[in-house]
């Protein structure tokens, strides 16, 4: 497997969710598994060259569930979900953000991270990054320290790097 074969698989639909954008669906990707463990190997890889000492992952809800919670297996790491407003239990801290294409809130339990836990922040794909950093800032607030961002697409044109404390950690650029 190459990363030609795994752009491949990368889906463009042009105008969803709205006119203008053209979201990545990957899908196709996770419907190979030969695609997708690659996928997972190749960013364990570039994490373990730009992002050291890394105590647990944080997932963003839905598709950093899937590349963060198989990043955190491969890597013997906790997992901690990040999760769109209304969905945890228990007492949790919240933080609105914009993507390119609307606003949310996004939820995170109170007691997911300890005081001095280095957390790598994961999703499928950085666009203009209001996701990810607001992640960073839920995870600051409880006291952790952002070890990296990592990401498998980075829409670069977007400029969403600028939003984030440290250079994105990625497998396909675009
Ligand atoms: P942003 O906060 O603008 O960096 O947006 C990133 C979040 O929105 C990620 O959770 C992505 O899954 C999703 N997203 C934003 N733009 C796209 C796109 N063009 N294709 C697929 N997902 C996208």
């Amino acid at each position: 497997m190459k990363i030609e074969g795994i752009i491949s698989k990368i889906r463009d639909i042009p105008d969803y969710p709205k006119p203008g954008i053209i979201f990545k669906d990957i899908t196709p990707l996770l419907r190979d598994g030969e695609a997708f463990s690659y996928c997972v190997k190749e960013l364990r890889k570039r994490i373990e060259v730009k992002a050291r000492g890394i105590d647990s992952i944080v997932g963003i809800e839905a598709r950093g569930f899937v590349i963060g919670a198989a990043l955190a297996y491969e890597m013997d790491l906790g997992f901690v979900p990040a999760r769109k407003k209304g969905k945890l239990p228990y007492k949790k801290i919240s933080e609105n953000y914009t993507v390119e294409y609307g606003s949310d809130t996004l939820e995170m339990h109170s007691d997911s991270i300890s005081k001095g836990e280095n957390v790598l922040i994961v999703d499928d794909l950085l666009a203009t990054g209001g996701t990810a950093s607001a992640v960073g800032s839920m995870v600051r607030k409880l006291g952790g320290n952002v070890a990296g961002y990592a990401f498998l697409i980075w829409l670069s044109a977007l400029g969403g790097e600028k939003k984030l404390d440290s250079n994105p950690i990625y497998l396909i650029k675009y």
